[in-house]
């Protein structure tokens, strides 16, 4: 396989936030990952900015210590981290202040991309779009990058949207969800459109249901304040399970191409019904005997926040009346595993009688860990003993299958920060999408807050509570195992 660089324009990349936790693990080091895998032009030039005082070489010291902490996987030249480091630059700045906007500008070259990344809280959203055009750094070609959430409810999210769009036109804004970044959720569009194989069987009459699971084995941590606000429908489901769900159940877009594709998607959001409330379980992670459940990581030691949910939901048009759509998300789960399941229905008739057993085609797509897609398939099992069926998996881990242009896969991060200096807004969520998201998410919230609900205690890292289990149960179904 020959790897493609398609070409990037010099840019100027303003980080607001450049000394923030999201900053340091994430955009910096993909960043330099890029630069060393040579897909950085030559004028590429990053200022980092944040209220913090400090310098030039005070913010490259810095980066260079992400780096080391966070940065690794890829080989580099020796000396290429210097070279990288060479291209930073720091202004300090208020989002709500004056000082320091007119040196910022002044660090910007014309005719050249400039991206706004706004790796801050979204409380300052508005202050940044308001002085990025006040002091005159952003003009109509700029583009701005803005990290979920998005807001907390359709209301807060169609504030933010309204904030971003008095400054900024809705092709100007590049909404993150990095789950879209990721190399195998490309490869269902790829899959799903690429083949002629599998989109004649994408829908009701073949597949029997879909699962859709993202489980986590880390607990809150650190981010117990933020998450006890949230929880795992607002954090987890309304923006990164839904955009897996979209791409999975979305029609054929006539081009890839931003708006072909995010009006499919947005069509799938709409079409989706109000979900049952008897159809979700949410939980929370319970204390053992060697570690503190979710309510001791909180503040609130009565917490009715959820750090899982399971829910099956349906989607009301030609293509999948009748099929469901089991989604779960979890923390403190027994496995880190994230993948899309597309179960088959069984085959009409089976000649081989009762004693064959049940078996059925599976196309899973795994997101994490080991990103690949597996096809399990029917065959009779080898040897003497008459028919016996058993299902096999046709895998193709992208590490087997690419050998070591799979270590060169640029991660999520990467991948979207240069898709928005090539203005390329497809792997983007766009205002209605998310606002389409919020509509469907704030009534189920609103359901549980007015019956009072309490999440049901589950132990830590196990599967989740009993009763997502009975959910799928009741359905004659059940979850797939989660494999690390
Ligand atoms: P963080 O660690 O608290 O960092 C916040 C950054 O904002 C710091 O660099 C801070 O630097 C700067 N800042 C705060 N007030 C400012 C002001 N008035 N003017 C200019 N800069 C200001 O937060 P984070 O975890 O990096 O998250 C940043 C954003 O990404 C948030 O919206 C978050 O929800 C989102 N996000 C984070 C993660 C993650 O893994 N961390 C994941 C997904 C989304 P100074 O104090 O020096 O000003």
């Amino acid at each position: 396989m020959v790897s493609r660089v398609i070409p990037v324009d010099p840019f100027d990349l303003v980080i607001f936030g450049a000394t923030g936790d999201l900053a340091r693990r994430k955009i910096l080091p993909g960043l330099f990952r890029r630069f060393c895998s040579g897909q950085m032009p030559e004028g590429a030039r990053i200022v980092g900015a944040a209220r913090s005082d400090m310098d030039d070489a005070g913010f490259r010291a810095m980066v260079a210590e992400s780096i080391a902490e966070f940065g690794g996987g890829r080989s580099c030249e020796a000396g290429t981290l210097d070279a990288f480091l060479e291209r930073l630059g720091y202004e300090a700045v208020d989002a709500k202040g004056e000082g320091g906007w007119e040196a910022l500008k002044a660090r910007l070259r014309p005719d050249t991309v400039r991206a706004f990344y706004f790796s801050v809280a979204p409380s300052l959203f508005g202050a940044l779009a308001e002085r990025l055009k006040g002091f005159g750094l952003a003009d109509d070609e700029s583009r701005v990058v803005v990290e979920k959430p998005f807001g907390h409810d359709l209301e807060s999210a169609k504030a933010l949207n309204d904030t971003l769009r008095r400054h900024f036109d809705e092709t100007q804004i590049y909404r993150i969800d990095h789950y879209l970044g990721k190399e195998t959720v490309q490869n269902l569009m790829a899959v799903r459109f690429g083949n002629m194989l599998f989109e004649p069987l994408w829908n009701a009459q073949y597949v029997d249901h879909i699962q859709i699971t993202v489980a986590e084995t880390v607990d809150v941590g650190g981010r117990g304040g933020y998450y006890d606000t949230s929880g795992a429908m607002r954090d987890m489901v309304q923006n990164h399970l839904m955009q897996l769900l979209c791409l999975i159940a979305m029609e054929p877009p006539a081009r890839f191409e931003p708006d072909a594709v995010r009006d499919e998607k947005l069509k799938v959001i709409r079409a989706l019904d109000p979900v049952e409330y008897h159809h979700i379980v949410r939980g929370q992670y319970a204390a053992d005997d060697s570690q503190p459940g979710y309510r001791a990581h909180v503040e609130n030691p009565r917490s009715t926040t959820e750090s899982f949910i399971a829910l099956k939901c349906h989607i009301s048009n030609w293509r999948w009346a009748g099929t469901p759509f089991y989604l779960r998300t979890g923390k403190k789960l027994k496995t880190r595993a994230s993948e899309i399941a597309v179960v088959f229905k069984d085959a009409p008739h089976s000649i081989f009688g009762a004693d064959a057993g049940r078996h059925r085609n599976v196309l899973s797509i795994r997101l994490q860990p080991n990103e690949g897609m597996t096809l399990d398939v029917t065959i009779k099992e080898p040897g003497p003993g008459g028919m016996r069926l058993v299902d096999v998996p046709l895998d193709m881990s992208f590490a087997e299958a690419l050998g070591p242009e799979a270590e060169e896969v640029p991660d999520a991060y990467e991948r979207l920060i240069m898709d928005v200096i090539r203005g390329n807004q497809t792997l983007f969520m766009r205002g209605d999408e998310v606002e389409a998201a919020w509509a469907w998410t704030d009534p189920i919230i609103a359901g549980w807050q007015s019956r009072g609900e309490v999440p049901k205690p589950y132990e830590p890292r196990s599967v989740g509570p009993e009763e997502a289990q009975i959910l799928m149960h009741k359905d004659g179904r059940r979850w797939r195992e989660l494999k690390s």
